[in-house]
């Protein structure tokens, strides 16, 4: 954004014409340095928050006690933070004290890695005391300092330094991998909302399946509060993940480790997932599951019953339409985008309705634009006429003869016109 970049460059100068040292640090100039685009500009600076906020018309002091504010220039935000160390680390999470200091050098310190303790002032010139460049350019992820005491200090480091190496396709450097390895226990005491943001970056980079392989290597998969059951996951299952979209790419995740709705369900919620993502990937194993279950049951009478031909795919449509009803195309839209990333072998379809699986899709897709009944409330008949039509008081039966009315609507047995759908009521009521 050259916007951004214009006014972040107002703030260095402002401060450095102030009389102060100031920089771009951390994943800024990393993403410069690598090409890469840049999300957001943190800065770092000798001058103390008060002198800050005294130099700038608009700042939120929105950290003031670690030193940081951030300055609004020209509408953009720009977090900006005093030079500081950080000691004290008696939780494996955070720094029980902060201090200003007067060289920036002791700032990068505190940073993770070599790569993100790189700072660059007004005119391009950086600071890089350990070696940042350098390892940009030889694709390293290095800690700085002793690997083992940084994880030590903070668990989350380690997770952060794989989602780099993953998103990067950069190497980690050996002592920074033994320190993780020695380390390792000190995840479980990372808060899970921090854990799932690292793997969903992760996840959602270019190379997931890198990441997903030295988590399991390193046995950082095993080891955060909440585990995953990684030992159930079945790895080639995993190979199309690419191909999926970000929240997608859980719901493979989920599958290949074998999990049931209800255990997906509880596991979602213990790592923090916003609702919507949650139900969103519930439903598609619910589907995943409802769907092979009809489709096993389907295959196994009618390979008795149907010469020769397999198949008949006549339940297996009212099947597709019944799960559309409960679970919504959105669901049927990523169970089959998800399907196709599996390899043949994880496929649990019998394999007369796999030959089906694409028809069935068009299938719903024409019965959605054709008869556009997905719920109860569209079809042309309420409750209260059944009722009366029936002059029966209301039950149980009602809503189930909603729902059949509303099945044999979606399949087209019946058109939705009131006369039909209560003459269906009575058939179906006198049958029972
Ligand atoms: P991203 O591209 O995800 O924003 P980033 O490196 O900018 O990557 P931030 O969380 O924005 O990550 O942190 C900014 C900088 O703060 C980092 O580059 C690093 O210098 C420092 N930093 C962040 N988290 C830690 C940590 N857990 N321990 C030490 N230093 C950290
Ligand atoms: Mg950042």
């Amino acid at each position: 954004d050259p916007e951004m970049a214009i006014h972040g460059k107002e703030v260095i100068h402002t401060l450095t014409t102030a009389g102060y040292e100031a920089y771009w640090v951390g994943g800024c100039v990393r993403d410069e340095l690598l090409g890469r685009t840049i999300h957001d500009m943190d800065m770092t600076t000798s001058a103390e928050p008060e002198q800050v906020i005294a130099l700038f018309p608009h700042v939120i002091p929105t950290g003031i006690q670690h030193g940081t504010v951030t300055v609004m220039q020209g509408g953009h935000p720009f977090e900006v933070t005093t030079f500081r160390t950080e000691s004290g680390y008696t939780d494996h999470r955070r720094p029980t004290e902060v201090a200003f200091v007067k060289d920036i050098r002791e700032d990068l310190m505190r940073r993770d890695f070599s790569m993100n303790a790189i700072a660059m002032d007004e005119h391009g010139k950086r600071v890089d005391p350990f070696g940042g460049e350098a390892d940009l350019r030889a694709a390293i992820v290095r800690c700085v300092g002793r690997a083992e005491e940084r994880f030590e200090e903070d668990g989350l480091r380690m997770l952060r330094c794989i989602r780099f190496a993953s998103v990067f396709r950069f190497r980690i450097a050996y002592n920074t991998w033994k320190g993780m390895i020695r380390r390792k226990e000190g995840l479980r005491y990372i808060a899970m909302e921090r854990v799932r943001a690292e793997l969903e970056k992760m996840l959602a980079g270019p190379d997931p399946l890198r990441g997903l392989e030295m988590l399991g290597r390193s046995g950082l998969l095993a080891r955060t509060k909440v585990p995953v059951p990684w030992e159930q996951c079945e790895a080639q299952a995993l190979s199309g993940m690419v191909q999926l979209p970000e929240e997608l790419r859980w719901g493979l995740l989920l599958l290949s480790c074998r999990l049931t709705s209800e255990a997906a369900d509880e596991l979602l919620r213990a790592w923090t997932f916003s609702n919507a993502v949650r139900l969103r990937l519930v439903h598609l194993l619910e589907w995943e599951r409802e769907l092979t279950d009809s489709a096993v049951r389907i295959a196994d009478s009618s390979s008795t019953s149907v010469e020769g031909e397999g198949i008949n795919d006549e339940p297996l449509r009212r099947t597709w339409i019944r799960l559309l009803i409960k679970w919504g195309r959105d669901t049927s839209s990523d169970w089959l985008e998800l399907y196709k990333t599996l390899p043949a072998s994880f496929r649990k379809l019998p394999p007369q309705a796999e030959k089906h699986v694409a028809r069935m899709a068009e299938l719903a897709e024409a019965w959605t634009k054709q008869t556009a009944v997905v719920r109860i409330k569209d079809l042309n008949i309420t409750g209260n006429e059944l009722v009366q039509a029936m002059n029966r008081p209301g039950g149980p039966w009602l809503g189930q003869t909603m729902e059949r009315l509303l099945l044999a609507t979606a399949c087209g047995d019946i058109p939705n016109e009131t006369e039909a759908l209560l003459q269906e009521a009575k058939r179906v009521m006198s049958s029972e």
